[in-house]
């Protein structure tokens, strides 16, 4: 199974978008998709139906019963054939209030995911835009880190957090994160716009995907018909730009692949 994270300190780039999109992609692929729902607001979990103020089971309960064996009725089918969810709560705030110091509650979400491993080929779990339990989880479980980017002044503050959340993370990692910065929100038409992206790809180089997701109306205006938009709007410019980034994500894990068998 490969496990990716999307991820970043800040709310509103996209990332909610980005994790239904790729998710409804590989779904459409025929593969089996699970998408995990970490942000106690819970827009992901709405996106697809489910309400986080009641919907059972949710995540909340893997972490009230840690070592408990996941129920396999938390992955709850969507409405598009093979796409998973397990759902936020909104208990999910508390956490680490609740929990945040208790042993081995950074490794909640890895052991749920890893034992559904034999049903889903592909996980991608949704962030909460705050560093905190359900983050560090995330970061602790997946093979790799998707940041999206917003083009705009002052997008590299909020990027300079999550990279150095992930230097902090590595110290605890056998091995290193790879992660891939997508630019979003792209309107080519603003100098603000084409700045912030210059200087992103300036200052990680490779780091970044060398597309960018553009600012896309229909996106907006769609989002309420509980289909990610790859699959109610394939041909929008988005979904396009979301293709081509799938595509990379997958390039980019073969070769971490082979470069982790050549060198053990
Ligand atoms: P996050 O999860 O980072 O908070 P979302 O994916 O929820 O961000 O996106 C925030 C808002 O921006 C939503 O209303 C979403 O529909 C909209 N949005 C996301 N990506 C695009 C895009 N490429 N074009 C236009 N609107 C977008
Ligand atoms: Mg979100």
């Amino acid at each position: 199974m490969r496990i990716w994270t999307v991820a970043n300190q800040k709310g509103g780039v996209g990332k909610t978008t980005v994790v239904t999109s790729l998710a409804g992609l590989l779904a459409q692929r025929g593969r089996s998709v699970l998408m995990v729902d970490l942000d106690p607001h819970g827009s992901l979990s709405s996106y697809f139906g489910f309400d986080p103020d009641s919907v059972e089971p949710n995540l909340y309960g893997l972490f009230q019963n840690p070592s408990r064996t996941a129920d396999p009725q938390i992955a709850h089918p969507t409405g598009v054939d093979g796409l998973y969810l397990m759902p936020a709560s909104t208990a999910l705030a508390t956490l680490d209030r609740q929990f945040g110091n208790r042993k081995g509650m950074g490794l909640v979400i890895k052991r749920a995911v890893t034992s559904m491993a034999d049903r889903f080929e592909h996980t991608i779990l949704d962030c909460p835009p705050m560093l905190g339990v359900l983050m560090v989880n995330a970061l602790a479980a997946c093979h790799r880190l998707v940041i999206p980017v917003q083009t705009e002044f002052l997008a590299l503050k909020g990027l300079e957090r999550m990279v150095g959340t992930i230097d902090m993370i590595n110290r605890s990692r056998s091995n290193q994160l790879p992660y891939t910065i997508v630019p979003t929100l792209y309107d080519r038409r603003t100098r603000a716009a084409n700045r912030a992206l210059e200087e992103v790809r300036q200052r990680y180089t490779d780091k970044v995907w060398g597309g960018a997701i553009p600012i896309d109306t229909q996106f907006r205006e769609a989002s309420r018909d509980g289909l990610p938009l790859t699959v109610s709007l394939p041909w929008s410019r988005g979904s396009i730009a979301i293709r081509k980034l799938l595509e990379h994500l997958l390039v980019q894990d073969k070769l971490k692949g082979k470069e982790v068998a050549k060198h053990g």
